[in-house]
Parts: C-alpha cells; structure tokens; sequence
C-alpha cells in the first residue's frame, strides 16, 4: 500500500508496507545483475554511505528508510537531498527493508543510485599515480576488498579486465564499506586493455607466482604505476603477463601456493605508495 505521509514533505515521501509494491519490487529485483543492468542501477545500505554518495555527487533515485528512523534528523535531511535530486523517498516497514535487502536486521537506511563507470580513454596518469588493473575477478568479495585498499592508500582507480564479476553487486558494494562512491571503476575486454596500455606512461607491475623479480627491490617512485592482477584461479593470461614490463613476486614461506588476490593486492599497493603514505601526512589522524 501506498501512501503520501503529508508531514513536512507533502507527496513526496510514500509509505510501503506491501511487499506487492511496484517500486519495492523493482528495488528487490537490483539483486539480480541483469536488473541492474536493465535500470542502470544499484543498492547501497547505510546512512553514512548514502550521505557520502550523494556527498561525491553520486545520483539518488530513491532513498529507502525504515519506520524506525522517521524524525531522525540525518534521514530527514538525507530525505530532503534525494527530494531535491528529483529521486523519490520511500518509508518502509521491517519486513519490506529485509526483503529488500536479503538480510535480518537490515541497515535502516538504503538508497539506491545510477552506475557510473569511467571510461578507459578518460584515465591519463599522472605523476605517483597508481591505477589497479584486475584479470576477470571472479569473487565479489576480493573485488570489494580491493576497491576498498584502493582508496585506502590513495590509488587513482580500478580497470576490470574481461568477464568479471560486478562491481555493483551487494556483494561487492558491501565489501567496499563505501569505497566504491570514491574509487573510479572502468572496465575493458583484454583486447581494449592491451591497446590502452600502450599508451600507459609509466610502469606496468604485474604479478605473477613465477615472476622473477622481488617486489620489494623495486624503486617504484614517482612515475605513474598500472598493477596488473591476475585471476583467483588461472593467475594472469599469457597475453596479460607479455604486456606488462616487469612480473613482480610476493616471497612465501610455507606450503600456501599463492595468496588470496585481495591479500596480495594490499600488500603490492603498500610497496608502492610506501614513500607516499605517512603517519603524520595521514588526514584522518
Ligand atoms: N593458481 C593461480 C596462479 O597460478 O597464478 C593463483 C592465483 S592467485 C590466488 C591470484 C593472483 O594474486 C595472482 O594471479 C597474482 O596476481 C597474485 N598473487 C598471489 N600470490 C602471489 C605471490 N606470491 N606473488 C605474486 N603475485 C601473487
């Protein structure tokens, strides 16, 4: 059932408790990839994550709250935002935001946003800059986990390399703990990739368990750096590997064959922006 609550924002903020609705199950369906697709669109749970969205200038359609939040000041406020964008607000029961979410004890608040992607031909490194490139990440979760590394050590971006998993997925979305409204996502077949390498002005890293080069005796410093990653389960293409200038290898010790993708990303953007990331430069401090 709909209905306009008529309390401060006449009309503009509908009331659902059916989970029958139209526009409560077109947001359920953003589950489903080829529904995000078809609406452009995803989901992303929690206030501080929609305020920092629409913070980043990210496009709301429609801000998701439960009943629970209503007077909240920050809801309210993050209300009158998406109002303000054109999106379209809707106060929901408990169990419309559950299903909504696929989730008990949902975040109260979930805002759906239009996909943006940047285009390959829209990167230009500049100095110190360090983009990640990833072979057909397969696991939502390492995807997350990276483009929230990524953001941590100040890296430019992220360039998803032939079929991958999404990065819009709830999966993926939730991992990047809102990372994913700060860290530019493009994506390009191999093919594309290759030929937008050539032009890259600066080192191109890859990984690899056999490469024959110790990452920490790498002077990366200041010249842009693409980090080419390879794939959970085959590594790097042979193509991939040909293209790159240097294949770079993380030691071990034990009886682990490789490490988990996400892992060995982290410790890979470390090395690279190690002279860049300082204690006492660190703004959050
Ligand atoms: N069986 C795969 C292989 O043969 O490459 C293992 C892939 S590993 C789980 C995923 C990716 O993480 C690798 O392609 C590489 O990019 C990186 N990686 C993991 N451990 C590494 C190491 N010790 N040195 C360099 N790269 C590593």
């Amino acid at each position: 059932m709909i209905q306009n609550r008529g309390d401060g924002a006449p009309g503009q903020v509908k009331e659902v408790t059916s989970l029958a609705n139209p526009l409560v199950k077109d947001i359920k369906a953003l589950s489903l990839k080829k529904f995000r697709d078809q609406q452009n669109a995803f989901m992303a749970e929690g206030l501080k994550l929609v305020i920092d969205a629409l913070d980043l200038g990210w496009s709301i359609r429609t801000l998701v709250f439960a009943k629970s939040a209503r007077g909240n000041p920050a809801v309210e406020k993050v209300a009158a935002r998406t109002v303000a964008a054109g999106g379209t607000v809707l106060e929901v029961s408990e169990k419309v935001l559950t299903a909504i979410t696929r989730r008990d004890n949902p975040q109260a608040v979930v805002g759906v946003f239009a996909q943006k992607l940047m285009p390959l031909k829209g990167i230009s490194p500049g100095e110190g800059d360090v983009w990640v490139a990833l072979d057909r990440v397969r696991d939502p979760g390492n995807l997350g986990t990276i483009i929230r590394t990524a953001d941590a050590v100040g890296a430019k971006g992220v360039i998803l390399v032939g079929e991958t998993t999404d990065p819009f997925s709830l999966e993926t979305v939730r991992a990047t703990m809102g990372s994913i409204f700060a860290v530019p996502v493009a994506k390009a077949s191999q093919e594309a990739f290759l030929a937008w390498r050539k032009g890259f002005s600066g080192l191109v890293a890859g990984t690899h368990l056999k490469g024959a080069v110790d990452y920490r005796t790498v002077d990366f410093g200041a010249q842009p750096v693409l980090l080419v990653m390879g794939n959970e389960q085959q590594g790097l293409t042979d193509e991939l590997a040909a293209g790159c200038d240097r294949l770079l290898r993380i030691p071990q010790a034990g009886r682990a064959d490789s490490l988990n993708l996400a892992v060995a990303t982290g410790v890979m953007l470390f090395e690279i922006r190690r002279a860049a990331l300082k204690l006492d430069g660190d703004s959050r401090s």
